[in-house]
């Protein structure tokens, strides 16, 4: 044998155990990454669980932003344009500003009833489901049910699962992937669900007052009891006759709090609060309402403080 030709045999054993070396320990995933749109960033943390390395998440709304009042700007579709999924809250929580986005898209794959279209309102348990006829003393803004529902973590774990499912039929030689991520997020959210019916223990039963309709969820998982709202119904500013019928009611039950979102203005909470007593807490309706808060678990751990901490003040 050549030293030519031993060389040829050291590079070719070389090569093979360099291929073996790549075979082994490394799942068959696919090099595939899919594009995630979601209108609110609660929706992007969960696609985000779910979609590993494998998706890019951006949301549309901040989550510092009214979802019910979003500027449909026009960058939005060129991000919309290249998306294999669409993940919405639904129930017309979008309705001012999402139908026209996903219409100018012109993305065959996003649109209405499209396999990359996932309304998670289909999965959730909904609250304040009208029963008789829709009419306008429901408000303006919530004719379909309360649309806050990924405030209860129940809420969250469906449409997490509903994005995996998605996501597996988007990609199917990832779907092994995607469901060991799932189940990786369950682990972690039934902890973390564990962790947060202890700290609001000291929270069951506590009426409250807020702003908007935003909460039905979040309070009916943990035990609070919203007793009125700041607003006269969803989506309609509040008016002299009704705030003072709330400064009347805060002060006959002794209630001691009235929870905010960040989005709406302080200056009738406040008045309430001065004329009362009760303290005004301005809570994060969604992940990004504060730099702070950039996950779904993170969101809850922030506002489950916030209100126990509120509440050891009153007391
Ligand atoms: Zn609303």
């Amino acid at each position: 044998m050549t030293s030519q030709q031993q060389w040829l045999r050291v590079c070719k054993g070389m090569v093979l155990a360099f291929l073996m070396g790549v075979g082994i320990g490394v799942a068959p995933a696919s090099a595939k990454t899919l594009n995630v749109m979601t209108t609110t960033e609660d929706l992007a943390s969960l696609a985000r669980e779910v979609g590993g390395s494998h998706a890019q998440v951006e949301s549309i709304a901040r989550g510092y932003q009214d979802p019910h009042f979003v500027e449909a700007k026009p960058s939005f579709l060129l991000k919309l344009r290249k998306a294999d999924l669409l993940v919405l809250v639904g129930l017309q929580l979008e309705v001012g500003w999402l139908p026209p986005l996903i219409t100018q898209s012109r993305n065959a794959r996003i649109q209405v009833g499209a396999p990359g279209y996932l309304d998670s309102s289909s999965v959730a348990a909904i609250l304040e489901k009208p029963t008789g006829p829709i009419t306008r003393a429901m408000g303006d803004v919530h004719p379909l049910g309360n649309p806050h529902y990924w405030l209860d973590p129940g809420n969250g774990r469906r449409i997490a699962r509903a994005i995996q499912q998605k996501l597996a039929q988007l990609d199917p030689e990832d779907a092994a992937y995607f469901e060991q991520r799932f189940q990786d997020f369950d682990r972690r959210l039934q902890e973390a669900e564990k962790r947060w019916e202890q700290q609001t223990g000291s929270l069951k039963g506590t009426e409250v007052i807020t702003y908007h309709s935003s909460w039905p969820s979040f309070t009916e998982r943990f035990g609070l009891r919203v007793v009125g709202y700041v607003e006269p119904k969803p989506g309609i500013p509040p008016t002299p006759s009704h705030t003072l019928e709330v400064i009347k009611q805060i002060k006959q039950d002794n209630i001691k709090l009235i929870l905010v979102e960040p989005y709406f203005d302080l200056k009738t909470p406040k008045a309430i609060a001065n004329q009362t007593g009760a303290e005004v807490l301005v809570l994060l309706p969604s992940v990004g309402g504060v730099p702070a808060v950039s996950n779904y678990f993170q969101l809850f751990d922030y506002n489950i403080r916030l209100l126990t901490d509120a509440l050891a003040r009153a007391k």
